[in-house]
């Protein structure tokens, strides 16, 4: 970038000095058209300048200054008649005019024009003193040195055009990019930076110093046609127009270019590309792990889950086989006839009845758990009394409870609003609480059912909680006895029969009516599980829950 903006300057300082030296040297005036005031050869190089010129506007006005006798005589070129017609001196160069009559009687007094004139500071003025070689000699003909003759070509430039039209153009073409503009340019004052001849934004004053690329232009460097004092010259007295004198470093170039990044500089600019490029890659790095983190988490979880389902698989037909192998043996006595007793078929009927009834209710569980897994949902919702879902939880987890008497401690507050639901499914939801209240509620088999109003979040709610006096939850097994097929330690190791469904179902059933559940419980002292489910509007009836004890959930 920083070569490519300096080929540019160098391109641009080229072009535009190119431009003025071609009108600069193009139209000097020689001895002899200075005496007869025209020629065929002045107007022949004229008109080539003219056209062959890429803006030939730039010229405004030629003067020639010469000596008629003692005085100073000033003519201009007419384009019309290809002549060099007097004039009155106009005020740009009248103010030069001491100067020029300096120049008059140091060459009368044997010196040769100085060829730095300069007119110094004023940027529209090109001087020359007359060639001693005429243009284009005549074919064949070397060409003729002539007797040294007192006079300038002053070629008066067309600023304003210059600001206007040739420095827009030029930076135009040698700044712009295709699709913004890249830098901001700007054209200066040799000697005062200050002074601005030209900028790309006029809001932006740049700074030479800061500047990525600056070039001086508007001058001569070598030859004997140098429009300033070479730089070489070290300081130069210059003479102004009002006779008083100006010591300057000599500097051959009226105008300076400076070019600037947008962004305040072109280093500013790489660095803060090379840091959007590099916090592009490291947020594409980081993606690539995150997934990649993501990718192996999931990929861990789809195995746990195989391995779990297998586990399922495994608990279950486990589960089954007890039931079934007692029932096998009872119906195998009964039928070779080896009960003979009455009351002994009494006791086989009862034991295959209870066995068959564990046997419907694991069925139960794992096609519920299966319904819900696979997105099936509830069945219809409808407003339901809590005491009736207690008491329905109740009775229809008795009997799977074994033989022993179990205590239910019932209080159930009065006047509760009925909570919206599936019957079966909150049924089923309480139930699989109590069973684990007596499965792993300890010696005594007492559950304490509490049933009661609360307000949360500025909504009624029901809160219904199952306890038990057993040893409580482990602080190991806590954080994860929702999770399916979570089974706690003691329980696989005194073999409480049972497949870690039964509370991730009460937590998807409940979550899926609205509410949520908690569990409570002190090493010791028991554990307490609490259904929060909302209450219903209250202009809505309960219905009877009792009727869909049997319903199957899933269906
Ligand atoms: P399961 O009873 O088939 O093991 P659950 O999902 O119902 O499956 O329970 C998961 C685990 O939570 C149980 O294995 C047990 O360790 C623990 N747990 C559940 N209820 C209680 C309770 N009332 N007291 C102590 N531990 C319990």
């Amino acid at each position: 970038m920083q070569r490519n903006l300096r080929i540019a300057a160098v391109q641009f300082r080229d072009e535009f000095d190119l431009e003025i030296g071609r009108a600069f040297f193009g139209l000097q005036v020689g001895p002899l058209t200075a005496r007869e005031g025209s020629s065929d050869r002045y107007s022949e190089a004229y008109d080539t300048w003219v056209n062959t010129a890429a803006h030939p506007q730039i010229v405004d006005s030629i003067f020639l200054i010469d000596a008629e006798q003692a005085a100073l005589r000033l003519r201009r070129w007419d384009d019309a008649t290809h002549t060099f017609q007097p004039i009155d001196w106009p005020q740009v160069l009248q103010a030069w005019r001491p100067q020029l009559e300096q120049e008059l009687a140091n060459f009368r007094a044997g010196q040769l024009p100085d060829r730095r004139m300069t007119f110094r500071g004023e940027d529209s003025l090109l001087a020359a003193p007359l060639r001693t070689v005429e243009l284009n000699p005549v074919a064949g003909s070397r060409p003729q040195t002539v007797t040294p003759l007192f006079g300038f070509t002053v070629v008066q430039l067309d600023l304003p055009f210059i600001r206007q039209s040739l420095l827009p153009d030029l930076v135009q073409r040698h700044f712009s990019h295709p699709e913004d503009a890249m830098y901001r340019v700007a054209v200066v004052d040799g000697d005062d930076p200050r002074q601005v001849i030209y900028a790309s934004d006029p809001d932006v004053a740049l700074d030479p110093a800061r500047a990525d690329a600056t070039e001086p232009f508007f001058g001569f460097r070598t030859g004997p046609f140098r429009m300033a004092p070479a730089a070489d010259s070290g300081a130069t007295e210059t003479r102004r127009a009002d006779g008083s004198t100006d010591a300057r470093r000599g500097d051959p170039f009226r105008w300076r270019l400076i070019a600037q990044h947008q962004s305040g500089s072109l280093e500013a600019a790489v660095a803060g590309a090379r840091r959007r490029n590099l916090a592009i890659s490291f947020g594409v790095l980081l993606l690539l792990s995150v997934s990649i983190a993501l990718l192996a988490m999931s990929s861990r979880r789809a195995q746990r889950l195989a391995d779990q389902q297998i586990e399922f698989v495994a608990g279950i037909s486990h589960e089954l086989r007890t039931p079934v192998a007692v029932i096998r043996s009872a119906a195998e006595n009964l039928s070779v006839g080896v009960v003979g007793n009455a009351d002994r078929v009494k006791r086989y009927g009862a034991m295959i009845h209870g066995e068959a009834l564990r046997l419907g209710e694991m069925v139960e569980r794992v096609l519920q758990y299966a319904g819900i897994e696979s997105g099936l949902g509830f069945g219809a919702r409808t407003p339901l009394a809590p005491e009736e879902i207690i008491n329905a939880a109740v009775d229809s987890a008795l009997p799977l409870l074994g033989p022993d008497r179990v205590n239910v401690h019932r209080e159930i507050a009065d006047e509760l609003p009925p909570v919206v639901g599936d019957a079966a499914a909150l049924r089923s939801a309480v139930q699989n609480l109590i069973a684990n209240a007596v499965k792993y509620g300890g010696q005594d088999r007492w559950v304490g059912i509490r049933a009661e109003l609360a307000r949360e979040r500025r909504r009624q709610v029901v809160r219904i909680t199952v306890s038990d006096h057993g040893p409580g939850i482990p602080s190991t097994d806590l954080p994860h006895i929702f999770e399916p097929f979570y089974r706690g330690a003691d329980a696989l190791a005194r073999q409480v029969h049972g497949n870690g469904l039964g509370l991730s179902l009460v937590k998807r059933i409940v979550i899926a009516h609205g509410g949520q559940v908690a569990v409570t419980t002190r090493p010791g002292a028991g554990s307490a599980f609490t259904i929060t489910l909302p209450a219903a509007e209250p202009d809505t009836h309960a219905s009877s829950v009792a009727g869909e004890v049997s319903a199957p959930v899933h269906s």
